[in-house]
């Protein structure tokens, strides 16, 4: 959770639907401009998903920008607005895990809420040297139980559940890190079984990488004689659910493939590599624009909500010099 979430239970939901899978420099840097326009589940539920879209540009994941807008809506419409702090009323939200519910539980309310997250597995399954990988659900089953004896053992000393949760979780996440475990700067050090047994750097099993696929897309930035720049969304469901972006395909139809390529971009997704061949150049006559398509004047393209693929695709195409086609890749 971020510094700046913690305690309002608004911010801290915020701040954690913002955090999964993204790194936290790159979420800081638009936390609070989200706090600013969304100050409250009701100013979001107010707006439309599109505004959100827009501000979560270039995090990634954006299924969690319309779950957090639809959390908003439920918790005006059946919490009163304010976000609820009981485990299953914040479970019952959409986009909110076991996880997400226990920080909030725990750090915002401060509520004896067990919560797990990788570092928090690693540093359980090192204590008690539990070999295995997070991967699997039984060594995760494991772990929920671990911590939620250990948030029990704090509540009888009357140590707050936020200090052991944030306490795990820092612990992962600066000193039993991954690989190399910094164990002579632990304060956990005398009581932990990995260490003592020198089995620190194989628990927990690393886990096997699978190899990205690549996936080639082909984008046609069009325009008009206006200098406008036609988008459409993208259908809901798959690869940038609903958001803004200038034809792309892996195969381009005829009248857009013989536009001149201005250039690539190249995105790692969690799963894939997705190479982006970028042409530029006037809308062809013979060619239909899919239903809903809109021309955008280039500084309104900041209002919408595109993904930073779409974004650097637009921006290299903009930015080309005119006339001087870039040489393709292959
Ligand atoms: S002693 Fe080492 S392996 Fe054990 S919890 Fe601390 S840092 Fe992790």
């Amino acid at each position: 959770m971020l510094p700046g979430g913690r305690r309002d239970p608004w911010r801290a939901l915020v701040s954690e639907f913002m955090l999964q899978q993204t790194q936290v420099a790159r979420v800081a840097a638009r936390f609070d401009a989200m706090l600013a326009r969304f100050p409250s589940p009701a100013a979001m539920a107010a707006a439309p998903v599109e505004d959100v879209l827009s501000l979560w540009a270039g995090l990634g994941y954006y299924r969690r920008a319309r779950s957090l807008h639809a959390a908003a809506s439920q918790i005006v419409a059946r919490f009163d607005g304010r976000v609820p702090s009981d485990t299953d009323d914040l479970l019952s939200l959409p986009g909110v895990g076991r996880y997400t519910a226990g920080a909030i539980a725990s750090i915002a309310f401060g509520l004896p809420r067990p919560l797990v997250d990788g570092n928090v597995a690693r540093v359980l399954q090192r204590l008690h040297a539990r070999p295995g990988s997070a991967s699997e659900p039984g060594v995760m089953r494991w772990a929920w139980k671990q911590a939620g004896l250990l948030i029990s053992a704090a509540q009888a000393r009357r140590v707050p559940p936020a200090q052991v949760n944030e306490g795990l979780m820092e612990l992962g996440a600066t000193v039993c890190t991954p690989s190399s475990p910094r164990c002579g700067e632990c304060p956990l050090s005398t009581a932990c079984l990995a260490r003592a047994t020198g089995r620190q750097d194989r628990i927990p099993r690393p886990k096997a990488r699978a190899a990205r696929a690549e996936l080639t897309l082909r984008c046609a930035v069009l325009f008009d004689t206006r200098g406008r720049v036609l988008l459409h969304k993208r259908p809901s469901g798959g690869l940038w659910s609903g958001l803004w972006q200038p034809p792309t395909h892996q195969a381009l139809p005829p009248a857009l493939a013989s536009l001149p390529v201005v250039g690539e971009v190249t995105r790692l997704l969690t799963h894939r590599r997705v190479v982006m061949e970028v042409r530029r150049g006037r809308k062809p006559r013979s060619w239909r624009a899919p239903a809903g398509s809109v021309w955008v004047a280039p500084p309104d393209l900041a209002t919408l909500g595109i993904g930073s693929a779409h974004r650097a695709v637009l921006d290299l195409a903009l930015n080309a010099p005119m006339g001087t086609p870039r040489p393709r890749r292959r």
